[in-house]
């Protein structure tokens, strides 16, 4: 067993110490922090917030010897010794939904950010005691007591199976929890909320109900005995979720606005979503993850179903529980659509391809035009399959059908699988084209209009493209932000074409110097532009004609008839 002693220090300081025994290997004991946490895939080098990482004879307190041989990995010569103690301290000032953090009135940890394991040995069995002050309480997927208190303080202790349990089981002490819970098909839903937040007239724990019902239906069952949404409500602009075995973290702000529909609809979504990786992703979970190898990248080419699947059916099951109405399902997939439609990274790159490159640029905007989203790529997928699936057996078979057979081969059986796997299952339950779904959409860059069509018109809508509003955009063919960076530039446009590029700045535009207001400028603007432009080594001006029509890149779906189809698309689709 390994065992962990974990305190937060000087709060300002933001540094957590951590004090571990490791039983010793023999001549060397290899000592490994992960590299990499499930839920984003790409290197997280956790070792940058490591400091003063020592190791000792834990019987005699001497000093040992030790080598790094990765960022993540340390050596150390432990002939004769039986157990070695590890000291060092963790930087814990980030707040997401994957990060740790301590500022004295929460202690926060993300344990695959901070925890070291044994190289040889990662099934061991990991104590932890976590010293926090009295008036904490504290929320997390493994169960835990106040153990004992002394000094003002409490120690909580947590037994994790082995490294992937602890690693996957994040934790909150705070002193601003609020503990609640829901009943949903007899089972236990536990929310805790870190920080005061603002829901207005909103009956949260009836939509939460609604659309968990929703999802234990179509799966038959919930996979975990129990299960913690653990919310962190910051006071700022955050949206970040990650899921786990049996909890979810959310940071999710300005807390005090989601009394306004679309801030509440945002939280309902991402719950939403993180729920349905109860079942995909952390029960169904792809074969080159299984089990999750922390030290070295786990590459793979599902991200379409971990995360595309998952997107879809977060956002399907508000829709088909009657929480989000038939109105906010059309603004739904307008999204997809739009996001798919301005993003050239369609024509370079094929959403199985970008899968695997999530480990280089998975979660920044990358250069431009070279990748598309998993997220949204895949729900577009799911979304003209699921329709499809419909569309060929009169509405009898769908994608949920497909994910009920991998949870019953795969997820319930504890076996990973691949994409082969997925496509056999499609293939199996009759999806039509499923060829050119897999090798020109998914593994190949088809273009998903042309396929979308033939969705849309069973869903009785028509796409039909409208101008945005934005008159840089509309009219001049770039994006820029308040400060004048532009951040898009419309392929052959007016900007495109006198060689204003990504990356450069906006400094003035007809005369007018640009301070924080370059968005405010350019929705004035109603003739040619002479702007200024800052391209790192040189400033120059440019001329922008403007067009005498604007573009139209926002995706507007038509209604046409409500459809048979889309009925049972949008309904629950329980007991069909
Ligand atoms: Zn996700």
């Amino acid at each position: 067993m390994i065992r962990y002693k974990v305190q937060g220090g000087q709060p300002h300081h933001r540094f957590i110490n951590f004090v571990a025994l490791f039983p010793s290997m023999g001549e060397y004991t290899t000592i490994q922090l992960p590299v990499w946490r499930p839920g984003r895939y790409e290197l997280g080098n956790f070792a940058k917030n490591v400091r003063g990482w020592k190791a000792y004879d834990a019987d005699t307190g001497e000093l040992l010897l030790w080598k790094k041989s990765t960022p993540h990995t340390w050596v150390v010569e432990s002939d004769g010794v039986d157990y070695i103690k590890v000291h060092y301290e963790y930087f814990a000032a980030e707040m997401n939904a994957g990060s740790s953090y301590w500022d004295g009135a929460q202690l926060y940890i993300n344990p695959v950010n901070a925890f070291c394991f044994l190289l040889d040995d990662p099934e061991m069995n990991m104590d932890v005691q976590i010293h926090v002050p009295h008036d904490f309480d504290y929320a997390g997927g493994i169960p835990s007591e106040r153990k004992q208190t002394e000094n003002g303080e409490s120690i909580w202790r947590l037994v994790a199976a082995n490294i992937d349990h602890l690693a996957d089981s994040p934790f909150v002490f705070s002193r601003d929890l609020s503990s609640h819970d829901y009943d949903a098909h007899g089972q236990k839903m536990h929310v805790w909320m870190n920080g005061e937040v603002n829901f207005g007239d909103f009956d949260w724990r009836k939509d939460f109900q609604a659309f968990s019902e929703l999802q234990m239906s179509m799966f038959g069952d919930f996979p975990r005995s129990h299960y913690h949404f653990i919310f962190q409500f910051a006071p700022y602009f955050i949206r970040h979720g990650v899921e786990h075995e049996n909890s979810t973290i959310i940071a999710m702000g300005p807390s005090q606005a989601f009394n306004e529909r679309k801030n509440y609809d945002s939280f309902l979504g991402i719950s939403s979503h993180e729920l349905f990786h109860a079942w995909n992703v952390k029960c169904i979970r792809p074969k080159d993850m299984t089990p999750y190898d922390f030290t070295k990248p786990n590459y793979s080419d599902t991200g379409f179903i971990t995360e595309g699947v998952t997107t879809y059916y977060g956002d399907m099951m508000l829709i088909r529980s009657g929480v989000w109405s038939m109105a906010k399902a059309k603004i739904q997939m307008e999204e997809f659509i739009e996001t798919h439609a301005r993003n050239r990274g369609r024509l370079h790159q094929s959403v199985t391809d970008s899968s695997v490159d999530t480990w280089v640029d998975g979660y920044t905007a990358g250069i431009p035009g070279r990748k598309v989203s998993i997220y949204n790529e895949g729900a577009m997928l799911a979304w003209m399959m699921d329709v499809d699936l419909l569309v060929g057996s009169q509405g009898k078979v769908s994608l949920d059908d497909v994910m009920r057979e991998m949870y019953k081969r795969f997820g319930k059986r504890g076996v990973g699988y691949t994409s082969d796997d997925y496509w056999n299952i499609c293939k199996e339950l009759g999806l039509n084209r499923w060829e050119s779904y897999r090798y020109e959409l998914c593994e190949g860059t088809g273009d998903y209009l042309a396929q979308l069509k033939y969705t849309l018109k069973h869903l009785g809508w028509k796409l039909e493209w409208a101008s945005s509003g934005n008159v840089a955009e509309d009219y001049y063919g770039f994006l820029v932000d308040d400060m004048g960076r532009v951040i898009n530039v419309v392929f052959e446009g007016p900007a495109d074409d006198v060689g204003i590029g990504q990356e450069m700045r906006i400094t003035c535009i007809n005369g007018q110097d640009v301070h924080r207001n370059a968005k405010e400028i350019m929705q004035k603007q109603t003739g040619d532009l002479t702007i200024t432009v800052e391209d790192k080594w040189r400033e120059y001006n440019v001329e922008v004609l403007r067009r005498e029509k604007p573009f139209k890149r926002k995706a507007v779906l038509v209604d046409i008839e409500n459809s048979d189809l889309r009925q049972i698309w949008s309904g629950s689709r329980l007991g069909a």
